[in-house]
């Protein structure tokens, strides 16, 4: 489990889009989580976990979902509909986490709005030692 920065408390709401970046040595990004959080219903919805290809099978996927947890404490989460890649990483988290990532939930109503006025990039980050 990374370090997290202190500036890295939870600040989203459900109309902007957040990403926590993860960092090589070289400041190359290696792989991203990107989500919403609703304040209001308590809940979150997961849009995308990425790891670069040369990066897979680390845990660093797992990590990115550790840190998310670690942010935004007492969320109920759900996700985006899911590869079948998607659905086993998920399910695997769930079995080490003890926090179901549902797929088929739609999220509350604030979330599932239309509009996405912002886009708040990198408000998080850590980098590989
Ligand atoms: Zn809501």
């Amino acid at each position: 489990m990374p370090d997290i920065p202190a500036e890295a408390e939870d600040s989203s709401d459900q109309r902007t889009t957040t990403e926590i970046l993860l960092l090589d040595g070289r400041n190359t990004i290696i792989g991203r989580l990107r989500y919403r959080t609703c304040r209001r219903c308590r809940t979150g919805r997961i849009l995308d976990v990425w790891v670069l290809d040369a990066w897979q099978r680390q845990g660093l996927g797992s990590d990115l979902v550790r840190v998310l947890l670690t942010r935004c404490p007492g969320v109920r989460w759900t996700t985006t509909v899911q590869t079948r890649t998607g659905r086993l990483f998920f399910t695997a988290m769930t079995e080490e986490t003890s926090v179901s990532f549902p797929q088929r939930e739609p999220p509350c109503a604030h979330l599932a709005g239309r509009f996405i006025r912002g886009w708040r990039r990198a408000i998080s980050w850590w980098r590989l030692r």
